[in-house]
């Protein structure tokens, strides 16, 4: 009888930029031997290392691009890369479909910090604090959205496409990092949705919503916004200037 030992094979794999946060020290930023029965398809040798699927862009098997289908084989050796969302790569066969054109978010429960504060940029956010798994993926299935998450379980599930895991447990860098994961400099539109409830909010008549005010406030301004969902009121208050100074907080973060 042959020893099991004979059957196992082995590859090498190598894992680029912020994947390596997925994985213990001994195999960040260097090729590693990774040992194997049968034929594994690389998805499920990348899962099994710790990185859910959605982290993952492009794989090159001995310089070539595959998919996730891709049979592991012995002696390949396999290299793995982070979305880029800068970098040219078109030649090469990308795992994600093109950037959905508006880019929305399903949050999990740990990131309603997050939730408020992309919604303040104006992202369409989507955060309750008692959606469970299931309700997470369905919405992001359903809607397109982009799942936010401090669980990366939950982006191994095979139904999702687009998501991200959160590392930071620090609303600013939590906000630094998804800022420039996803690239949104360019799309935001700060102060055009309501913080409580995601509804969008537009200007209103003053005369219209006077006797809601505190004394002060209706004494010392003269323009408001108001939520169409829930009909929260805003003005441009001192808050309105602390969140510009986080927005320039955050971004001026990226120019480093
Ligand atoms: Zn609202």
């Amino acid at each position: 009888m042959k020893k099991l030992s004979q059957y196992r094979k082995k590859a090498h794999l190598r894992f680029y930029e912020e994947l390596n946060d997925f994985l213990p020290s001994d195999k960040r930023k260097r090729s590693f031997a990774y040992l194997f029965y049968g034929s594994p398809s690389v998805k499920d040798v990348i899962e099994a290392l710790g990185i859910p699927h959605v982290e993952v862009d492009l794989i090159l098997v001995n310089g070539e691009s595959v998919d996730f289908a891709y049979r592991l084989s012995s002696g390949d050796k396999v290299s793995v890369y982070p979305v880029f969302e800068s970098l040219d790569i078109s030649s090469q066969i990308r795992l994600r479909e093109k950037p959905i054109r508006i880019t929305r978010f399903v949050l999990d429960v740990h990131l309603g910090k997050v939730a408020k504060n992309l919604r303040m940029l104006g992202f369409d956010t989507i955060y309750e604090n008692n959606l469970d798994d299931a309700e997470i993926i369905d919405i992001a299935e359903r809607e397109e959205r982009i799942i936010l998450t401090r669980d990366r379980e939950l982006l191994k599930h095979g139904r999702v496409s687009r998501g991200y895991w959160v590392r930071s447990k620090k609303p600013d860098r939590q906000m630094m990092e998804i800022l420039k994961r996803f690239d949104l400099k360019s799309q935001i539109k700060p102060f055009h949705r309501c913080m409580s409830c995601n509804g969008e909010i537009k200007d209103v008549d003053k005369k219209e919503i006077e006797e809601q005010l505190e004394p002060k406030t209706r004494q010392y301004y003269d323009e408001f916004f108001i939520c169409s969902n829930c009909r929260k009121i805003y003005w441009k208050g001192s808050h309105f200037d602390k969140m510009e100074q986080k927005i320039e907080e955050w971004f001026g973060s990226m120019a480093e």
